[in-house]
C-alpha cells in the first residue's frame, strides 16, 4: 500500500524535477499553468486533503525516530503563493514539528559574516521539519540581479576575483551535500509563476483593502526586473540540482494546483526516508510490564486495575463486530 502511494508521487512529481546536469530555461522548459492530469480544482482540493494527513503521519514519525531532518527550501518571485503554500501544505502537522524562517534584507550583524551564516543558525534538528520562506538562494538571486546587494557584503578583494556565482553555486551544493550526508534531506521547490498571473494578484492586491500591506513599490519595482531574475533562477535551476538536492519546479499559476505540487514533493521525501516509531527491546518490554502491574495495583478500591485497556478491549470488540461476518475471526476453540 505505502509502496503503491509512493509509486504514484514519484510519477507525479517527475515532471517538476529538475534533472541534476541539464541546462534550464525556465521560459521554455517549464509551463506555469501546467496541472498534470487534476483537471478539477474539486479533485485537486481533495488530494491535498489526503496529502495533509499523509504528512502528519509521517511528521510524527520523523519526530519520534529523531534521526533525520527535512528542510524545505522555498524559492519563487512575489505573489507566487510562498506563505499559503506553508499555509495549506503544513495545516496538519504539529506545530511542534515545525520551524518556519522567513529571510528579509540582512541585518549588519548577518553581513559581518561569510553568506551562509544566518541560514546555518536557522536549520532544523533532527527530527524536525524546517521550512526556509526564501533562503541562501537569495544569495545568487536578489544579490546577483541587484550587484549593491554584494558590496554590502564586505568581501575582501580576493573573494570577488573570478566568477562569484559559479564559486557560490558550489558553496551551495558542497553545504547541502554536507548536511545530506549527516542526515538532513533537502526539499527545493520554485514555485513557477508567470509574469501575467503575478500582473492579476498584484491587482488583486490593489483592489482588496485588506491584502494592500501585501503589495510594496518594491515588489512593483522587482517586477520591471523580471527578465534578469528568469535568468538568475535558470542558472540556479542548472547548477544547483543535485543528485543529493534536486530542484522541484512547481507550476503555480494555479494556486490550489502549487499547493499539491509542493506537498507531494515533501510527502514523497519523507515516504523515502520511511522514519519509523521506535521499538522497545524484549528487556525493556518485561520491565513495563513490571510497572503496568504495580500500577494496577494500586487501583483504589471499586476501580478498574486499567480503565485504557478496558476501552481498548471494548473497541476492538465493536471492531469485529462491525465487521461482514464471513471475515469475522472466530474466538479460538470454536467449532469450525
Ligand atoms: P518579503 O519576502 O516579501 O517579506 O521580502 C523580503 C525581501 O528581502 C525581498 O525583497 C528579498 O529580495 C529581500 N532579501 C531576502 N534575502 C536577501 C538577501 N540575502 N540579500 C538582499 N535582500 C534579500
Ligand atoms: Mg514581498
Amino acid at each position: 500500500m505505502a509502496d503503491k502511494r509512493q509509486r504514484r508521487l514519484a510519477e507525479f512529481i517527475e515532471p517538476f524535477r529538475v534533472r541534476p546536469g541539464s541546462k534550464v530555461t525556465l521560459s521554455k522548459d517549464f509551463d506555469p499553468s501546467f496541472k498534470a492530469e487534476v483537471k478539477k480544482k474539486k479533485k485537486g482540493v481533495a488530494l491535498l486533503q489526503q496529502g495533509v494527513e499523509l504528512l502528519c503521519e509521517y511528521q510524527a514519525r520523523l519526530a519520534a525516530q529523531d534521526t533525520y531532518g527535512v528542510l524545505v527550501v522555498l524559492q519563487a518571485l512575489d505573489a507566487a503563493g510562498k506563505d499559503g503554500t506553508i499555509r495549506h501544505v503544513m495545516s496538519g502537522v504539529n506545530p511542534q514539528g515545525v520551524a518556519v524562517h522567513s529571510f528579509k534584507v540582512p541585518s549588519a550583524e548577518e553581513l559581518n559574516h561569510d553568506f551562509l551564516w544566518r541560514y546555518a543558525q536557522r536549520l532544523p534538528a533532527r527530527g524536525e521539519i524546517g521550512i526556509f520562506n526564501r533562503s541562501h538562494y537569495e544569495e545568487v538571486l536578489v544579490v546577483r540581479v541587484h550587484p549593491e546587494n554584494l558590496d554590502r557584503q564586505k568581501l575582501p578583494k580576493a573573494s570577488k576575483k573570478g566568477d562569484i556565482w559559479k564559486r557560490r553555486y558550489r558553496e551551495i551544493n558542497d553545504w547541502e551535500r554536507y548536511l545530506t550526508d549527516n542526515g538532513f534531506r533537502i526539499v527545493k521547490l520554485f514555485l513557477n509563476l508567470s509574469k501575467e498571473e503575478q500582473r492579476i494578484r498584484f491587482l488583486r492586491r490593489l483592489d482588496l483593502p485588506d491584502h494592500n500591506w501585501k503589495l510594496s513599490a518594491a515588489d512593483v519595482r522587482e517586477r520591471d526586473r523580471w527578465d534578469d531574475y528568469q535568468k538568475a533562477f535558470s542558472e540556479m535551476l542548472s547548477h544547483t540540482s543535485t543528485e543529493w538536492a534536486p530542484w522541484y519546479v512547481i507550476p503555480a499559476d494555479r494556486k490550489w494546483f502549487g499547493r499539491i505540487g509542493a506537498g507531494a514533493v515533501l510527502a514523497h521525501t519523507l515516504m523515502e526516508i520511511d522514519p519509523q516509531f521506535p521499538t522497545v527491546t524484549n528487556e525493556q518490554h518485561r520491565a513495563l510490564l513490571e510497572v503496568k502491574q504495580a500500577l494496577e495495583a494500586q487501583a483504589p478500591k471499586g476501580a478498574k486495575p486499567d480503565p485504557f485497556q478496558a476501552e481498548l478491549v471494548a473497541e476492538a470488540a465493536e471492531e469485529e463486530s462491525r465487521k461482514p461476518p464471513a471475515r469475522r475471526r472466530e474466538p479460538a476453540g470454536a467449532p469450525a
